[in-house]
């Protein structure tokens, strides 16, 4: 196996360049908005961006949990910004999105979650962008089915939320989610006929076993897309990676989660919740 200090070659990503690139940093500056891009360090960025796609993190750039694998900022968040929705919607226009990705932090400190913000957002993205697909990458809600049912009447088109990792290791990987919860927010986006989608990191302690049984209950409850990635360090204050995933092995994952049902798998060691997802239609 390569060892876990030196990436393997095939996580070489692109180096970002050309006018896209910068058009898009500049509109993301300009327009006060933040990027999982960014917050999270994806590897993707210079590819995706120098092709004008970047993912939109709403509710600010400071998440009130601290999951072990994640580079976005905990802490306090500060108000909540009642324009973003509008400059969210202006960035989708100007880099003319036909699939609009959104996500947010978890804001567990307000009444509802960001619930609202997300619903006004979706509306707004919709409104300046009446042909754009509109993908949600969603936080839990800390389980409240009522404000999972006010983002939902937005009316997204596709609801995302990640369960991450297998059910042994969650606590140590984002210790203020639950398994069942997320799964939870998965059947209820499903009950309510929405196409969903989720994803897994490997790479960060999951044995294969728990892998293929983790895969084969969230097929049972009829997830649509499945994202499967290779788990990056973000800073030595960030769970080490346990293993390095080879390419072959994303290939066989993806042909047991497509023999699962999933009707659409992307898997691969760059795979990101919000790569190539203008091209997941089902
Ligand atoms: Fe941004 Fe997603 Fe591309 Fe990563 S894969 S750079 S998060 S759009
Ligand atoms: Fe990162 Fe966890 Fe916050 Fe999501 S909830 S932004 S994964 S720390």
């Amino acid at each position: 196996a390569w060892p876990t200090d030196r990436k393997p070659p095939w996580l070489r990503a692109k180096i970002p360049s050309g006018s896209r690139y910068d058009a898009v940093r500049r509109l993301v500056a300009d327009n006060r908005l933040h990027t999982v891009c960014e917050s999270a360090h994806c590897p993707n960025l210079g590819e995706c961006w120098s092709k004008g796609t970047a993912t939109l993190m709403i509710l600010g750039d400071i998440c009130t949990r601290s999951c072990r694998f994640c580079a976005v900022h905990t802490g306090r968040p500060g108000e909540v910004d009642w324009d973003e929705p509008r400059r969210a919607a202006e960035a989708v226009a100007a880099m003319g999105l036909r699939h609009a990705v959104l996500t947010s932090v978890a804001r567990d400190e307000l009444p509802d979650g960001g619930a609202a913000v997300w619903a006004a957002t979706i509306r707004a993205v919709r409104e300046r962008n009446p042909d754009t697909r509109i993908e949600i990458l969603i936080p839990d809600f800390r389980g409240k089915t009522d404000d999972l049912r006010i983002v939902l009447a937005a009316e997204p088109d596709i609801v995302n939320h990640n369960v991450e990792t297998v059910p042994r290791l969650q606590r140590l990987v984002r210790p203020q989610a639950r398994y069942e919860r997320s799964l939870g927010v998965l059947r209820a986006a499903k009950r309510e006929g929405f196409p969903t989608k989720t994803g897994l990191m490997l790479g960060i302690g999951e044995r294969e076993e728990e892998i293929a049984s983790t895969l084969r209950e969230i097929a049972e409850i009829g997830v649509d897309i499945l994202t499967l990635g290779q788990y990056l360090r973000p800073s030595m204050n960030h769970l080490p990676i346990d293993r390095w995933v080879t390419p072959e092995e994303f290939a066989s994952w993806k042909e047991l989660a497509l023999r699962l049902g999933f009707r659409y798998v992307e898997s691969g060691p760059l795979v990101r919740s919000s790569y190539h997802a203008e091209e997941q239609v089902i």
